[in-house]
């Protein structure tokens, strides 16, 4: 039974949503998030700073107990995390549970899709900023080809996936062109695509307003093209507004975090791979859950229920005040997205 009370932060929103890195390391260097020129080629926190299995276990169950019903697991790269089916088959065995999805870049998709399938994985992201090759090379830092991730998503169908998610980050000046290819690539394939606004997270990807594409101009170019009508969301606090193509040939969606702030029903939680909770994707520091987790499922649900209370953030829609401005922000690729 759940003894625990299930926790609302102080705007009312409730803990439903986990988001998991299980990994810092990352074998691409994309210029939004782990410029080249910034992290190290061997950046990564060692395998002894990691969760074990062990601690990400007690760590869902605890959140389980709160109201969590969705896990994300992310990265860095996800895929470079030592045996992740064995990690995905333990958590899909957890009762109440109900949802686990994995966002990677797709390198290495080919080679696991079918043992994370076997293990009760049911939903994958793709990130896919272009479809040409230079394009995608030059974004990756050149460290990634299209071809290997178009093959991962190909694995991924054989494999048993049914409907992959696609995220493509757009910066002007670099991937717009990128746009109207990705959704002709994909509409009719039951894959939907999902254009993301360029954000201002972590200190290191020299973010200007001015390089961020609103998510109106990509519909607008979109349904000049393949008429669109809006869908309803599938699910309260869904973060991309999506849209039908008015011949029936699936749907695209658009997470505008900049443009159109979502915090009033932002119910996720955000846990790096070492163990450190983040209330927001902007939050300046973590909580280290590390000594909680050593104490149990019961005790860490306690403590991160009274983390979550005391809850009050909505960056987005402060972006740009005094009270944000100057405020140092966690990196993404600590903590995923
Ligand atoms: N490595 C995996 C991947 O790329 O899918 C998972 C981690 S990555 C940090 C998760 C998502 O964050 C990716 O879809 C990526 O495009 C997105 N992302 C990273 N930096 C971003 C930024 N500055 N603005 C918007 N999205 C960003
Ligand atoms: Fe790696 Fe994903 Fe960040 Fe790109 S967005 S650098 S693939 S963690
Ligand atoms: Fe949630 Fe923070 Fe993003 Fe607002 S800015 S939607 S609180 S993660």
């Amino acid at each position: 039974m759940n003894a625990i009370t299930l926790p609302q932060d102080r705007l009312g929103r409730p803990l439903h949503d986990l988001r998991l890195s299980v990994i810092d390391a990352c074998n691409f260097r994309c210029g939004y998030c782990m410029p080249a020129d910034r992290v190290p080629e061997d950046y990564g926190t060692d395998a002894s700073q990691r969760l074990s299995f062990d601690e990400i276990e007690t760590l869902v169950r605890a959140f389980v107990r709160l109201g969590t019903r969705k896990l994300r697991l992310t990265g860095g790269e996800p895929l470079l995390r030592k045996r992740l089916p064995e990690l995905v088959g333990r958590l899909a065995a957890i009762p109440d549970l109900e949802d686990i999805a994995l966002t990677t870049n797709g390198m290495l998709l080919a080679q696991q899709a079918q043992a994370l399938h076997e293990a009760g994985l049911r939903r994958i992201t793709v990130s896919l900023d272009a479809l040409d090759p230079r394009v995608f090379a030059e974004m990756s830092g050149r460290r990634g080809q299209v071809g290997d991730v178009l093959a991962g998503i190909d694995a991924a169908m054989a494999a048993g996936f049914s409907r992959l998610k696609i995220n493509a980050v757009v910066q002007r000046g670099v991937n717009e062109d990128q746009v109207i290819p990705l959704v002709e690539r994909f509409r009719g394939t039951g894959h939907v695509v999902r254009f993301i606004e360029f954000m201002d997270v972590g200190s290191s990807n020299d973010w200007r307003m001015d390089r961020m594409v609103p998510s109106s101009v990509l519909r607008d170019a979109i349904g000049a093209r393949w008429p669109l009508h809006p869908l309803q969301a599938e699910y309260r606090g869904e973060v991309a507004e999506r849209y039908g193509f008015d011949d029936g040939k699936g749907e695209v969606g658009f997470v505008s975090s900049v443009s159109t702030p979502f915090c009033g029903d932002c119910h996720r939680a955000r846990v790096s791979a070492d163990g450190r909770l983040f209330t927001c994707l902007f939050a300046s520091e973590g909580t280290d859950l590390r000594a909680a987790i050593a104490d149990g499922e019961t005790a860490l649900a306690a403590h991160v229920g009274g983390l979550w209370e005391r809850r009050g953030d909505r960056y987005s829609e402060l972006r740009g005040s005094a009270e944000v401005r100057d405020r140092r922000r966690v990196e993404m690729y600590l903590i995923g997205g």
